[in-house]
């Protein structure tokens, strides 16, 4: 009472206004039975997406946020939800918009399962991420994230009790990529394979790979009825899973064209962005994303794109 009273007078409301639930960073959406994507919200606070599977016996979570503070919200809705432990996180890649807060969801009782090349890249590959944006406390930061515990390169099924769990990997975003699908619910965790209506970061990615793994997205045998989590936009079906691989085929499309064109640095952005822009009018592409992703995907177009290399155990 006294705490909520200190409060309360910071932040200049009266001392007998009702307490205020901090909102939360992101916004957290039932997609099956015991299945949640959380969505990051309109501020990205929680920097990508994330979500949760309840069997049962446990809880599984897919991705841990950006910050240990989303992470923590994320571990205090669960705790709301159900009383089982957490037992798993699966990180979909390396980035650390999806690996930031492992920490509090290993704290929590997780065991850290990823891609086997994640190993070598958390810690080393992740300040390439932040470019100019990069300071020394985030450098610090992502030198301290947690190692994943369990690493794969394989398909891995994880049971959750009798719940079955699909962990897959795949090609496109990073070179260590999985999807985590919840099959009796037809959900998939797409991680970075998917983004709905924003434009994807291309660093790391080869676009070559990633149209064709959101190619076998599309034609999963119950696609029609999933529901898929992106690992940056709102829940999606799979018309939007088309939908951004017609984006990636165009971006592909519209930078060749204009390599054949011989347009180069901000000449191809502009012919591209425009293009693209008019092709995708509901999208979000800031100036920033557009002017990266021409420039990465010139470099895969003239073979010289530099993607994370695999680091021995
Ligand atoms: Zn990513």
């Amino acid at each position: 009472m006294l705490k909520r009273s200190i409060v309360a007078v910071a932040l200049g409301l009266s001392a007998s206004a009702p307490a205020q639930t901090p909102a939360l960073p992101f916004v957290l959406k039932q997609v099956g039975p015991g299945v949640y994507a959380a969505i990051d919200g309109p501020e990205h606070k929680a920097g990508s997406n994330a979500g949760f599977v309840i069997g049962d016996d446990g809880v599984l979570v897919v991705d841990a946020f950006f910050t240990p503070d989303a992470a923590q919200a994320l571990v205090g809705e669960i705790r709301r939800i159900t009383p089982k432990p957490i037992r798993y996180v699966v990180n979909t890649h390396y980035h650390a918009d999806h690996t930031g807060g492992d920490q509090v969801l290993r704290d929590a009782g997780a065991v850290i399962i990823a891609h086997r090349n994640v190993r070598g890249w958390v810690r080393v590959n992740n300040i390439n991420l932040f470019g100019d944006r990069i300071t020394p406390e985030l450098k610090a930061r992502i030198a301290a994230l947690p190692l994943p515990d369990v690493v794969t390169d394989k398909d891995l099924t994880v049971w959750l009790g009798s719940r079955k769990v699909v962990v897959r990997t795949v090609l496109g975003h990073t070179g260590g990529d999985i999807t985590v699908a919840v099959p009796d619910a037809h959900v998939l965790f797409a991680g970075d394979m998917l983004w709905r209506k924003v434009a994807p970061n291309l660093i790391d990615g080869s676009v070559a790979q990633w149209q064709a793994t959101d190619a076998d997205l599309a034609a999963m045998p119950d696609a029609a009825q999933m529901q898929f989590v992106p690992g940056h936009g709102d829940v999606a079906d799979v018309a939007d899973v088309r939908d951004f691989r017609s984006y990636l085929l165009d971006i592909r499309r519209l930078v060749a064209a204009g390599r054949k064109a011989r347009l180069k640095d901000e000449g191809l952005v502009q012919s591209v962005a425009t293009k693209l822009r008019a092709l995708h009018p509901d999208w979000t592409i800031s100036d920033r994303a557009i002017a990266a992703e021409v420039k990465y995907m010139d470099q895969e177009l003239a073979g010289t794109k530099k993607r994370p290399v695999p680091q021995a155990d």
